[in-house]
């Protein structure tokens, strides 16, 4: 069982399951009830790491409870809320199990299923991934995600599928493999995808909330549509050269046939149509090719930075955690006002 401590203090954890928790105090005693029957079932040593991303209702004070009342429950606290990305990222560089599962805290991603994703995680398979079915999405919802995912594979290198999220199960080498990309713009369902490995996927049925609201907006999804185009590769801004290549060629023709009719036919009434639609038009596709080249030079400014991608105030895993050595020396400087909140 997890409580049993070999004499070196350190016991061997099979399975870590990883919960992003912000303001989930309606979800979470039935999700607890429900891991704390499933988890035994599918795993002979398990721990779950419920990470609290800064929610400014009861969630904090119900993981203290609960990590009081179940030694398996452990939790950490990001000192503000971070966003999903983080929260996840703080939870995989403190899990101690050879396995990762990650899930939502809505119980939208059912913990029914872990038990036929471990089966699948051995030999050559180091990713299994849950992909959720459409049937019960709103038909304008899953035309436009389909259409988003057939772009997005269009333009960037790693191939992302629709349906499939943040709910999967990894061995270590693969949890390892992620802690080693230091990046602070986390797109991490790309992420996911160029670690590579063995994946297997497990289809499931989509279930609603348990409890609560969804913490996204439309804005958000808009925003995290451009952050899996731009995070993946430099094609928009080549993109933006074409586009500026074709636009003055248009212009250019444009601009020689006006000559060209006006030395033939002497100077015709001035074009104040033609005038306002070449100004607005340019300046319409000046600002698009800027607003592009902003995405990167803003990630650029993000990167160099180098901020901790997440900073704790509070944690039940006593020890000194994992970060530094999961996510390799060269992040240890990103680490190090992480660490020192923790020895406190
Ligand atoms: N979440 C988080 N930080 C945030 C927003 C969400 O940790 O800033 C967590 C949330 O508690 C949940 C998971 O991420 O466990 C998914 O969030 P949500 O259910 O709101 O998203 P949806 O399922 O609608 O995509
Ligand atoms: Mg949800």
């Amino acid at each position: 069982m997890a409580t049993d401590a070999p004499a070196d203090g350190h016991r061997q954890i099979e399975l870590s399951v990883v919960i992003p928790c912000f303001n989930e105090e309606d979800s979470l005693p039935t999700l607890v009830e429900v891991l704390a029957t499933e988890l035994p079932q599918v795993s002979a040593s398990y721990e779950v790491i419920l990470v609290d991303d800064g929610s400014n209702d009861r969630t904090l004070s119900m993981l203290r409870a609960i990590s009081r009342e179940r030694p398996e429950f452990r939790y950490l606290a990001l000192s503000r809320n971070f966003g999903k990305e983080s929260a996840m990222l703080a939870g995989l560089s403190h899990a101690r199990g050879d396995k990762v599962a990650i899930m939502d805290g809505d119980l939208q991603h059912p913990p029914a299923l872990l038990g036929q994703m471990l089966q699948l995680l051995h030999g050559d398979v180091q990713q299994v991934v849950a992909r959720r079915t459409r049937d019960t999405d709103p038909p304008l919802r899953t035309f436009l995600s389909k259409a988003y995912y057939r772009l997005i594979n269009r333009l960037i290198d790693v191939r992302l599928e629709d349906g499939v999220g943040d709910f999967r199960v990894l061995d270590r080498t693969a949890v390892n493999a992620l802690l080693t990309l230091g990046e602070t713009n986390r797109f991490s369902k790309g992420l996911f995808a160029w670690i590579g490995f063995g994946t297997a996927v497990v289809d499931y049925q989509n279930v609603s909330r348990a409890a609560g609201a969804t913490k996204w907006r439309l804005s958000d999804l808009f925003n995290y549509g451009i952050d899996g185009v731009v995070s993946f590769n430099y094609r928009p801004l080549r993109l933006s050269i074409w586009f500026g290549v074709l636009v003055t060629a248009v212009a250019t023709i444009y601009a020689i046939w006006v000559l060209g009719s006006a030395i033939a036919n002497g100077n015709s009434v001035p074009g104040y149509v033609t005038t306002i639609c070449a100004v607005t038009g340019f300046g319409g596709v000046q600002l698009i090719l800027l607003g592009v080249i902003g995405e990167y030079l803003g990630r650029i400014y993000a990167e160099v930075k180098r901020r901790p991608l997440f900073l704790l105030k509070e944690s039940s895993l006593g020890t000194p955690l994992s970060v530094t050595t999961a996510l390799g020396p060269e992040h240890e400087d990103r680490l190090a006002a992480h660490k020192l909140l923790e020895d406190e």
